[in-house]
């Protein structure tokens, strides 16, 4: 089977509109110039801009798809500061949940999760699901627990159809943001078992793309994407600027032409 990849961005809490505009029309132009991507349609792009952001993008996002980097379960309501699907709807294809950072800064548990994951497919927005361990996990040797919990609790009563809609990102915590990077064969350990969890769920298990982050960079980017079970990369420090952002791209471009 042909490898197709998603490279996506996650901004975090960084970007003007005005730097979101540049950030996009200068990638849109790489990519227009590159002919590898003309060649092949297996690598989609996607960012996730602060929602501020979001409306100024519409229009010129050009290739490159847009997702918000969080949703809210309900629709409306006395929820200060959170965003509803309704907001987001024309505004992003995509919706990250479960990152690490909601899940440890802002103490968001699987429960939540799960509801966001059922908001968003009700709304028609693919949902892009982050799981991972901590150090303390791994190191005691509890990373294919953690990770069953996750999938299991945050997947719960979906259908495999439901299922079937979505991306997994594998993020070990102790690789974001940190510099560290999991091994391409630690990464692809966890992909694997991640891809068994889901063949208990769906019949489609092999075409849901596996998305690997954590301190992905130009110099790592091609040893990871290699791997047999990992279909692309979340992206937060190297996707702030269009060049090491365009490097990995350009790495995911030679891999599926291979
Ligand atoms: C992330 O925010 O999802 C992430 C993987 O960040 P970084 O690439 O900076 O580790």
């Amino acid at each position: 089977m042909q490898k197709k990849f998603i490279i996506a961005g996650n901004w975090k809490m960084h970007k003007t509109v005005e730097e979101s505009i540049d950030f996009v029309k200068t990638l849109n132009n790489k990519i227009a110039e590159n002919p590898d991507y003309a060649r092949n349609n297996r690598v989609e792009i996607l960012v996730f801009p602060p929602f501020t952001s979001l409306h100024a993008l519409k229009g010129i996002s050009g290739k490159t798809q847009i997702g918000s980097q969080n949703i809210f379960y309900e629709e409306k309501g006395a929820f200060t500061a959170e965003i509803s699907p309704l907001m987001l709807k024309n505004l992003a294809t995509y919706t990250l949940i479960g990152h690490s950072e909601r899940r440890h800064i802002f103490g968001e548990a699987d429960i939540n999760i799960n509801k966001k994951i059922k908001t968003a497919l009700k709304h028609s927005f693919t949902p892009l699901l982050c799981i991972g361990e901590t150090l303390e996990e791994r190191e005691a040797g509890n990373t294919f627990t953690k990770i069953k919990a996750q999938i299991d609790q945050d997947l719960e009563g979906l259908s495999s159809e439901a299922i079937n809609k979505m991306v997994v990102a594998y993020e070990p915590v102790w690789a974001i943001g940190t510099g560290k990077t999991a091994t391409p064969e630690q990464a692809q350990e966890v992909h694997a078992y991640i891809r068994e969890l889901l063949e208990k769920k769906t019949a489609a298990f092999q075409d849901i793309p596996l998305l690997y982050g954590g301190s992905v960079k130009p110099e790592n980017a091609s040893d990871i994407l290699s791997q047999k079970d990992i279909n692309g990369a979340l992206i937060g420090g190297a996707s702030l600027q269009v060049e090491p952002f365009f490097a990995i791209i350009s790495s995911s471009f030679k891999i599926v032409d291979q």
